[in-house]
């Protein structure tokens, strides 16, 4: 079996070439085929320490390293991420189970932010001005924080950690990243990669862990700010708990998202989004959209009529074939809570129009594999509604009128994403306007702002102020110092007066 090791130093098997840690380890599933294919140690508040000593060593020379040359190693590191991209999403999808292709969306969402990060000179150029009063000029700075953590969920393995280290790293700070425990080798090797891309060795580490390293991060005192993305009761423990400990922290939670039909929307575009945004990646997205939601009972039952054969033409597939358009979900657990949800939805009063449970793929009797599921008439006190279900799950909440539409989305508990699907501009405008959601789509199912933007959600779905990547990152992982100097000319008589220096 591969053992997979932390990452310290800048050299995979910790510190000393041992794996290191609390001893107890986690097992990588490959879910395609239901076999144990790899172990990862579980590290503890030793490890981290360790990791944090050599952060402490390097940062300090990386912060005063010119952003130019920062933004070189950004550059090459993004070379590097290109020319092992394939390599990359292989493995990426053999521990995650997404299929191959949408793996290579996983690496290339990620790089976005390290070709945004490339830009870290004119992004950091802080503001000046001159003659705040008499003599008087003011100019702010952005400096780093020092060392920065980064804790992230198994659904984007390589996106997520290039998000939050991309962004860190090139401001100037130093990076620990706990990655998910579940397909933990892709961020390995990205660490690796950036050493390899000139990144001096310990900038970037990688300690493996649980709950265990995780309050390790919480509460040790050199780490000055974290970043988590995972599930929104463990995103409040951190936030609450590492704000508590004078910390930085922007925590993303889980999502609900909705997409609102309106009667006069192309159905059968929307019907193509759905399957995507629906079931793709087996709905394991934080921006899926397992809610849709037409906008009175023609539209619903128009709408359900056309999505019924297009679930049911949906393919599921191991990871590496190119025809699926979904593979199997990430472990065993997994499967079985989708599964439940499924009944718990249809013990509520949901129907069950297209029934996912217990399906099975011919030769792959092992893998972790869930049918498309749909269910009509989901109301709003159901357990299944309010809650993330994170499977190929879709469930149609009927809503009478627009102000109906745009109170379900504003009330849920989660506010990630959602979307409206209509040609009228005016109900567009109105809902993009008063939806209490953080990121909204118009006629786009999945609406992830590019690099340049930044992403977040609302309510249960973001815990924190301040964003991911784009210009809000680079504010999360630095400070602000504002300067105001004034250079006397030295006293009325002139004696003591500075004497601007003349040529010749
Ligand atoms: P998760 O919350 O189980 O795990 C996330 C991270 O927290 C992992 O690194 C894990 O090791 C750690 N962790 C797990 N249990 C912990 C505990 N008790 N205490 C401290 N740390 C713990 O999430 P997941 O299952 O890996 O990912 C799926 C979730 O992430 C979904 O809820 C999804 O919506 C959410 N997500 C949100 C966004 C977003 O941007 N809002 C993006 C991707 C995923």
């Amino acid at each position: 079996m591969r053992h997979i090791d932390h990452v310290i130093s800048g050299h995979s098997g910790g510190p000393n070439g041992s794996g290191g840690g609390s001893g107890r380890s986690h097992k990588v599933w490959n879910p395609s085929t239901g076999e144990v294919q790899a172990e990862v140690p579980l590290g503890d508040a030793d490890l981290l320490a360790k990791a944090v000593e050599v952060a402490k060593k390097v940062q300090p020379e990386w912060a005063a390293t010119n952003p130019q040359r920062r933004a070189r190693v950004m550059f090459e590191f993004k070379r590097l991420v290109e020319e092992n991209k394939q390599a990359l999403a292989e493995l990426l999808s053999s521990e995650h189970g997404k299929v191959v292709d949408d793996a290579h969306g996983d690496v290339q969402r990620g790089l976005e932010v390290i070709e945004y990060a490339c830009g870290i000179p004119q992004a950091l150029k802080g503001e000046y001005t001159q003659g705040a009063g008499p003599g008087i000029d003011v100019y702010s700075m952005r400096q780093p924080l020092g060392i920065g953590a980064g804790i992230t969920p198994f659904n984007f393995p390589a996106m997520i950690p290039m998000w939050m280290f991309g962004m860190a790293i090139a401001a100037g700070n130093a990076f620990i990243l706990k990655p998910s425990e579940r397909d933990p080798s892709v961020p390995v090797r990205l660490a690796e990669l950036f050493v390899e891309a000139g990144a001096p060795e310990g900038l970037l580490q990688v300690v493996h862990g649980d709950k265990e390293m995780v309050d390790a991060i919480i509460d040790h005192q050199d780490i000055a700010a974290i970043s988590f993305v995972g599930s929104s009761d463990i995103a409040q423990y951190i936030y609450s708990r590492g704000t508590a400990n004078g910390k930085r922290v922007q925590a993303f939670g889980g999502a609900k998202n909705h997409g609102i039909v309106m009667p006069d929307a192309d159905l059968d575009q929307v019907v193509n989004d759905l399957a995507g945004a629906a079931f793709g990646s087996a709905g394991e997205r934080c921006m899926a959209l397992p809610v849709v939601v037409p906008v009175g009972e023609d539209t619903a039952d128009r709408l359900r009529e056309k999505l019924i054969p297009a679930i049911n033409a949906l393919r599921v597939g191991v990871s590496t074939d190119k025809d699926a358009h979904y593979g199997p979900v990430v472990t065993p657990e997994h499967k079985q809570r989708i599964e439940q949800w499924i009944d718990t939805a249809e013990k509520e009063g949901a129907e069950v129009v297209i029934d996912g449970r217990g399906f099975s793929l011919q030769g792959h009797e092992d893998g972790f594999f869930v049918g498309p599921t749909l269910l009509d008439r989901v109301t709003t006190d159901m357990e299944s509604y309010k809650e993330e279900i994170f499977g190929p799950v879709l469930q149609i909440v009927r809503a009478k009128d627009f102000e109906e539409a745009v109170r379900l989305p504003s009330e849920h508990q989660y506010g990630n994403g959602v979307a409206i699907f209509t040609r009228n501009g005016h109900a567009a405008r109105e809902f993009a306007h008063r939806v209490n959601v953080g990121m909204v789509g118009i006629n786009v199912p999945i609406p992830v702002p590019v690099s340049y933007h930044s992403f977040g959600g609302w309510k249960r779905s973001g815990f924190g102020d301040i964003d991911q990547y784009g210009q809000e990152g680079l504010r999360f992982w630095t400070k602000t110092k504002k300067v105001t100097q004034r250079w006397p000319d030295g006293g009325g008589d002139g004696s003591n007066a500075f004497v601007i220096p003349t040529m010749g």
